[in-house]
């Protein structure tokens, strides 16, 4: 069946459940399934391997990204581990590294990730910044097996050309990641732009109500179909029913959601712009973004992801203690407004020669723009910049 956006956001890819008619799809709490006879399975055998509800959410997911397979993990940081997998040294022959280029403005959490543990297990990686195609280029080498990238970042909100990276990549033979959590499957979809895998932090913006966590990879390469879920199965990373299901029912919203962030974004972007004690803002949403014709071309719309540099850092211990409505917490793509200090909190694993190069500075706040009505959210940053 062909659905709009906002259609396949609410009926996902079942529209109901065929056994009972049930209009939510049910959480499925068990760990086994019986098998009536040897040889005999319903298709389920074991919670691990697979469970009705996370595929109900996996199905969606892959729907949404338009891709054929979708895989859902227990939290962002599973499905960005288990994708780097897929690319072992081992296959690069003896003693060769897996070399793979990464976007330096990216979630601290991948960067810890990469640096302190694959590092360890002959992944080599090169730290570009992929806004600028140049760099991409001059970092790529023959042997280049992945090319990871957030766009827009985090928490600079720098665009990266998702087609040139496709082109660029397979030139070399390898492959392109994205990771959507920013945009979503509403506002972009990688693989449509040749990406090969579209990676996501389900805990912000698709379950959307700061409620739960969970973790996407979704692709279209069959020869890959296997041994990734092989990867999931096997080391157990995988999404609980009852986790899968916050999953399902944030994203029936996703478009309202979507749509509201956008909007109030746009608002307290501007907001800030005009504000004596700002002295940047970085929003992908507003028409001066350096890459703000790249983002109309490759993407439907914007986010509520606000970041901003104030002139003065010494303003910055008594904004977090006097914010009331917008919370101080370390998450983003709720309903509720957040407010996070990246240096400190999100960024804290990033080098600072590598925090320096790409922005991330003392003077920056960055906003997660919730679905609260705007005069409030300014009225509370206001006071709290007085
Ligand atoms: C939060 C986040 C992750 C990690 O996801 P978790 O669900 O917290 O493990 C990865 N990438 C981006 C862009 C994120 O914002």
């Amino acid at each position: 069946m062909n659905m709009n956006n906002e259609t396949a956001c609410v009926h996902g890819a079942q529209l109901f459940e065929p056994v009972t008619g049930a209009i939510s799809v049910p959480i499925y709490q068990t760990a086994p399934f019986r098998h009536a006879e040897l040889g005999k399975s319903t298709g389920f055998d074991y919670s691990r391997s697979e469970n009705p509800t996370r595929k109900a959410l996996e199905q969606t997911v892959a729907l949404l990204e338009h891709g054929a397979y979708g895989l859902a993990f227990a939290t962002g940081m599973g499905a960005v581990s288990a994708i780097i997998k897929l690319f072992p040294p081992e296959a690069e022959g003896a003693g060769k590294k897996t070399h793979c280029i990464i976007s330096e403005d990216l979630y601290g959490g991948t960067y810890r990730l990469f640096s302190e543990y694959y590092a360890q297990y002959g992944y080599a990686f090169s730290w570009v910044d992929t806004s600028r195609f140049s760099a991409i280029e001059a970092a790529l080498r023959p042997e280049t097996k992945v090319l990871f990238i957030e766009t827009p970042s985090n928490p600079m909100m720098k665009v990266t050309d998702i087609r040139a990276c496709a082109d660029c990549i397979h030139q070399t033979g390898g492959y392109l990641i994205v990771d959507n959590t920013f945009l979503t499957p509403y506002f972009q979809n990688p693989l449509d732009l040749g990406a090969d895998f579209v990676i996501h932090s389900g805990s912000k913006y698709l379950a959307g109500h700061n409620d739960t966590l969970s973790g996407f990879i979704v692709h279209s390469n069959t020869a890959f179909a296997e041994p990734l879920l092989k990867i999931q199965r096997s080391e157990g990373a995988t999404l609980s029913p009852f986790d899968a299901w916050l999953t399902l029912r944030g994203i029936k919203t996703l478009s309202v959601r979507m749509e509201k962030h956008q909007t109030n974004g746009r608002r307290v972007a501007a907001w800030l712009q005009g504000h004596p004690a700002v002295e940047k803002v970085f929003y992908t949403g507003s028409s001066d973004h350096p890459q703000f014709a790249l983002s109309q071309k490759q993407a439907r719309g914007h986010n509520g992801m606000v970041s901003f540099y104030l002139k003065e850092a010494r303003m910055i211990p008594s904004i977090l203690s006097n914010i009331k409505l917008v919370l101080f917490a370390e998450s983003l793509g709720g309903v509720e407004s957040l407010i996070t200090y990246p240096l400190i909190q999100t960024h804290d694993a990033i080098p600072e020669a590598m925090r320096r190069s790409t922005g991330v500075n003392e003077k920056l706040l960055r906003l997660s723009v919730g679905i609260e009505n705007p005069d409030d959210i300014i009225a509370d940053l206001d006071a709290a910049m007085r």
